[in-house]
């Protein structure tokens, strides 16, 4: 029986870990692909935008080469930290369900084995369900919904359909390392400067623009992607007029959106929000309506990866400051 089973191994997770280690609560963490996967899946060579003091688990522990750190530095930061911390995290092991039992405790169901533990701590990010057009030959093999490399693209036709950071620096790299790239976004995402609407971030939107002089990025502001063919791809402009544009890769980035299931079949409430739909949860503990189940990370309303680590250094002495009281014994 597990005081704290952790499900997701990401900053969130991992920073739950560190903070149940040193608590000497016993706990579980259960990762269903990588360490970190959803830094695994940022683009190849990417910077991140975050600075060094937002990503650290520990002050002082993250040395990147520049001012900020790459994809794989962060990825070793993250990784390294489990091992040398010798933190209790099983990866490539999926939680396919999780059942209360009683008053007292809940049953962990993975394809590989089922463990019970006292409370549980959904860290399962929002990357579960790429967001989708619905539109005719968004099934051909040649559209994706997740950028990694540009380097199979150079000199093809590749169009990018987002109006975000992720949008922008996919279309940036296709431009930059020779791919004949097109941005097609809505007006209103493409004139956004401020950062609280998901725009595309200034770093990103200065070298786009020099790229668009250079004339080797275009800008498309579209109304909607009618369909996409074999070699080609249909879209309607603001202005109504429908335009086919040669097209060999499509890269979808509109976003994500987390699985809720298991959490809904918890019983755990749920609720609209600015990033769609959340659980609902105590905001000086993110204990939900189901006594025992927490959330923390990316799913919730604290976003991005210093909420994520943040979250788990206030809530996990309360969860160990419950098992003191024998609240859970
Ligand atoms: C290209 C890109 C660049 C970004 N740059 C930044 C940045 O510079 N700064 C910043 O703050 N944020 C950035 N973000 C967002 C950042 O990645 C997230 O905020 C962060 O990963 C959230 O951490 P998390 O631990 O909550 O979730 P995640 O990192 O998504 O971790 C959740 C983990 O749970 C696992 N999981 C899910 N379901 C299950 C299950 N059923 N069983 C077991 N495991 C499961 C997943 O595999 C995953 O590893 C970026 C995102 C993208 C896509």
């Amino acid at each position: 029986m597990f005081d704290l089973l952790i499900i997701g191994a990401g900053p969130a997770g991992i920073s739950a870990a560190y903070e149940a280690q040193k608590l000497n609560l016993n706990y579980l963490v259960l990762e269903k692909n990588l360490i970190g996967n959803t830094i695994y899946q940022y683009p190849i060579g990417l910077t991140v935008f975050s600075t060094v003091n937002e990503l650290e688990l520990v002050p002082n522990t993250l040395f990147p080469a520049r001012e900020k750190p790459t994809r794989e530095e962060l990825l070793s930061y993250y990784t390294r930290f489990v091992l040398e911390n010798n933190l209790n995290v099983q990866w490539e092991e999926e939680v396919k369900s999780v059942e209360k039992q009683g008053e007292n405790y809940f049953k962990v169901k993975t394809e590989k084995a089922e463990y019970e533990t006292k409370t549980v701590l959904f860290a399962v990010g929002a990357m579960q369900y790429p967001r989708h057009l619905g539109v005719k030959g968004e099934g051909l093999p040649k559209v994706h919904h997740l950028f990694r490399e540009t380097y199979p693209y150079v000199k093809k036709h590749a169009l990018v359909v987002g109006g975000g950071n992720s949008a922008g620096e996919a279309a940036l790299f296709l431009a930059q390392e020779g791919a004949f790239a097109t941005l097609a976004t809505f007006r209103k995402d493409w004139e956004e400067t401020d950062p609280k609407q998901g725009c595309i971030k200034h770093w990103v939107k200065e070298p786009l623009e020099e790229q668009l002089e250079k004339n080797c990025l275009d800008v498309f502001f579209l109304n909607r992607v009618i369909e996409i063919k074999e070699n080609e791809i249909v879209l309607e402009e603001e202005n109504g007029d429908i335009e086919t544009l040669p097209n060999d890769v499509v890269f979808i980035l509109v976003g994500s959106d987390a699985d809720l299931t298991m959490l809904e079949n918890l019983g755990v409430k749920t609720k609209d929000s600015k990033y769609g739909i959340v659980p609902v949860y105590d905001e000086a503990t993110f204990e939900t309506n189901v006594a025992g189940v927490y959330v923390v990370g990316h799913f919730t309303e604290a976003r991005h990866i210093a909420g994520a680590i943040e979250v788990p250094k206030k809530i996990i002495p309360k969860i160990a400051a419950k098992f003191e009281k024998g609240k859970f014994a």
